[in-house]
């Protein structure tokens, strides 16, 4: 028997897969469908940060504007630990982006001005 947590809302049901894939204790259809695409294929929005060069902070948290494959995750994050980004940013704006993924701000920052 597997059990999952759904993480579509925020009451986490625990939901059993048993041994003939038979799915227990899911409260709606949403959660149904969250097993089954958990089960075939995860996937997440990702959430993380980028340097910022004179900024009046040092990073910039960014996330994924869709759900991407979660064994894509790790390699994303550590390519853009690589990177920065100029201030200005606004809030919104494409930061890094790939064939597959962009990662947009999730704030703005300003530049730093010069004394
Ligand atoms: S199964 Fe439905 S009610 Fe339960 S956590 Fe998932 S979305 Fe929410």
């Amino acid at each position: 028997m597997k059990i999952l947590t759904c993480i579509v809302c925020p009451v986490g049901c625990k939901i059993k897969i048993d041994e003939n894939g038979n799915i227990l204790g899911a409260r709606c259809d949403r959660g149904l469908s969250f097993v089954k695409r958990e089960l075939l294929s995860p996937e997440r929005i990702l959430t993380t940060t980028i340097r910022v060069d004179r900024g009046i902070v040092k990073v910039v948290p960014v996330k994924s504007t869709k759900s991407i494959p979660k064994e894509r995750l790790r390699e994303i994050v550590k390519k853009v630990s690589t990177i920065s980004v100029k201030a200005p940013i606004r809030r919104g704006d494409i930061l890094y982006s790939d064939e597959e993924v962009s990662l947009v701000a999730t704030r703005s920052v300003e530049e730093v001005k010069d004394v």
